[in-house]
């Protein structure tokens, strides 16, 4: 089989949400069990070189590929308290 169509650099310059195989951004999804359930058992978290990745099941229906978004985490934002906003600390 050839290679991806996308490499990680160009996947993550289009922000993801697109086939890396064929390059479809229509039928990219979360994996049906994560949509369905929304648990955070769904996701996977590493530690991958002392970073924390969030590794979040994809799927493209138009080809039939499967694979892992990598996120690591940055930051938190809109941080409410019962719908009020908290200033950044
Ligand atoms: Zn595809």
């Amino acid at each position: 089989m050839p290679g991806p169509a996308l490499s990680s650099e160009q996947y993550v310059d289009q922000l993801g949400m697109v086939c890396p195989i064929c390059e479809d951004t229509r039928f990219v999804y979360p994996t049906s069990s994560y949509k369905i359930t929304g648990r955070m058992e769904d996701r996977f978290v590493v530690d991958m070189e002392g970073s924390d990745l969030l590794l979040l099941p994809m799927q493209c229906s138009e080809c039939e590929t499967t694979w892992l978004d990598n996120f690591v985490l940055h930051s938190y934002s809109n941080l409410k308290v019962k719908g009020v906003e908290v200033a950044d600390a």
